[in-house]
């Protein structure tokens, strides 16, 4: 059906990877290309040996439009599936734009030297992409990605009017490590360091970090912290299903982690502004003076979450807890989606968060190439028909499960 480009070797990139490998009736070619082209290199083989799928590799530097034109221009993608970091979104839509390519990602972009995403500069690119008859498809993974999803299929079957929307996301996992990311921990530790912020009639409403916070109960887990903070999806929904009256996403977080990420931004390694270094010169002839960033060297140190699988108990759950009104009638519904961490790793080598990241990315590019959400413009994946990607990912393993009427917990 389509050629398939995969940026990134990461955590997601390798789960979309198993995932696209599984279909070759619809991922006719395959390539994957990142920075480290020894990585792309490792997982090509592992793809070989478990599905017998060859796939091609390169090297390509994600920041630099040159290198990605060229790259597009040779192997020529029906779609770019971009699992890179979210640095990277703009310089991969323009390199779309220039080669004809379509776009999917699953994270909105952010500028490295400030701590801060909204859709605004991918958004501008809309007009260009309609134009030129080409599809982009934003925030295709689980948060954004499937929570957006479950917004758009509750006001297609259930509610003529949302009007209370509660994004909530558990990890009741253990990887048994003092202190670990489940995704790349430079833009994790951004994310959740930053100022929560709400939808409230009409108008956003901003907090202190972490500073709201209550116990909810999820399904198969039990009562968990969760915290609110600020997520990128709620500022689409919220112009998209415009009877929202409250839209908030909440994290739950364990204490250890919570100690230590205090920790990590009261000795300044969570800082992302330049400190110079004076490190010792290779031939000891003296100091050199170096320039780092803080929360990337901490990133070197900390353990990566593509090792975290093997020892990842426990299970995650995600979903939205939504009220509103249909026919009149008051309703509550709660869809969601537990995954088990171990079953990611037995499929993919990965734990979870990578694994509910990667589906959802493999099955936006599959609703691109079977044609069901094949629309020229920049679209976030509300915008699209719920049903059929409802469809697949309980068939892909990522299984969904539905609660009416029932306590949402919230006021
Ligand atoms: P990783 O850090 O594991 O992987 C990122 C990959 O991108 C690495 O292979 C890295 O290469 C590569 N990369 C980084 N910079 C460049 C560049 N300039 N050029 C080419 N390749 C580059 O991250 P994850 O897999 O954990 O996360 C991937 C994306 O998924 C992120 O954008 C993250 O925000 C998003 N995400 C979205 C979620 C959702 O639910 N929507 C949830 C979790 C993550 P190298 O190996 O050389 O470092």
């Amino acid at each position: 059906m389509g050629k398939v480009l995969i940026i990134g070797a990461g955590g997601v990139a390798t789960v979309a990877a198993h995932k696209v490998a599984q279909k070759p009736e619809v991922f006719t070619e395959v390539m994957i290309a990142s920075r480290t082209l020894r990585k792309c290199d490792a997982l090509a083989e592992v793809l070989e040996k478990r599905y017998g799928r060859k796939v091609r590799t390169a090297q390509v530097d994600a920041d630099s439009v040159e290198q990605l034109v060229q790259l597009f221009s040779s192997f020529r993608p029906d779609i770019v599936m971009n699992l890179a970091l979210p640095y990277q979104d703009l310089t991969i839509m323009e390199a779309c734009l220039q080669t004809g390519c379509n776009y999917l990602d699953t994270a909105n972009y952010e500028p490295k030297d400030e701590a801060h995403f909204e859709y605004s500069w991918q958004w501008a690119y809309r007009e260009r992409f309609e134009k030129a008859g080409l599809t982009a498809i934003l925030g295709c993974g689980f948060d954004p990605g499937v929570t957006s999803i479950f917004t758009a299929y509750a006001a297609k079957h259930y509610f003529d009017e949302i009007q209370y929307l509660d994004i909530v996301d558990c990890n009741a996992g253990n990887h048994h490590k003092a202190f670990a990311t489940n995704f790349n921990p430079e833009i994790n530790i951004r994310e959740i360091t930053q100022k929560g912020l709400y939808w409230e009639d009409g108008r956003w409403v901003e907090t202190e970090p972490m500073e709201i916070h209550q116990t909810l109960y999820y399904p198969n887990i039990g009562p968990k912290e969760s915290y609110l903070l600020h997520h990128e999806e709620l500022e689409s929904l919220v112009l998209n299903y415009p009877t929202i009256r409250r839209a908030r996403f909440w994290m739950t977080f364990g204490q250890q982690y919570l100690n230590y990420l205090d920790v990590i931004q009261n000795i300044g390694m969570a800082r992302i502004d330049e400190i110079e270094y004076k490190a010792p010169k290779a031939d000891g002839s003296g100091d050199t003076v170096v320039k780092i960033v803080p929360l990337q060297f901490l990133k070197a140190v900390l353990p990566n979450p593509q090792d975290l699988g093997e020892n990842y108990d426990g299970e995650t759950s995600i979903g939205c807890r939504i009220r509103g009104l249909k026919g009149g009638q008051e309703r509550t519904y709660y869809v969601y989606n537990n995954c088990s961490h171990q079953a990611a790793y037995e499929e993919t080598g990965m734990q979870g968060v990578s694994y509910t990241t990667g589906v959802p990315a493999m099955i936006g590019a599959m609703m691109f190439l079977e044609g069901k959400w094949a629309k020229p413009g920049v679209h976030n994946v509300e915008e699209f028909d719920p049903d059929p990607f409802m469809d697949r990912l309980r068939q892909d393993g990522l299984p969904w499960h539905e609660m009416h009427n029932v306590d949402l917990e919230f006021d």
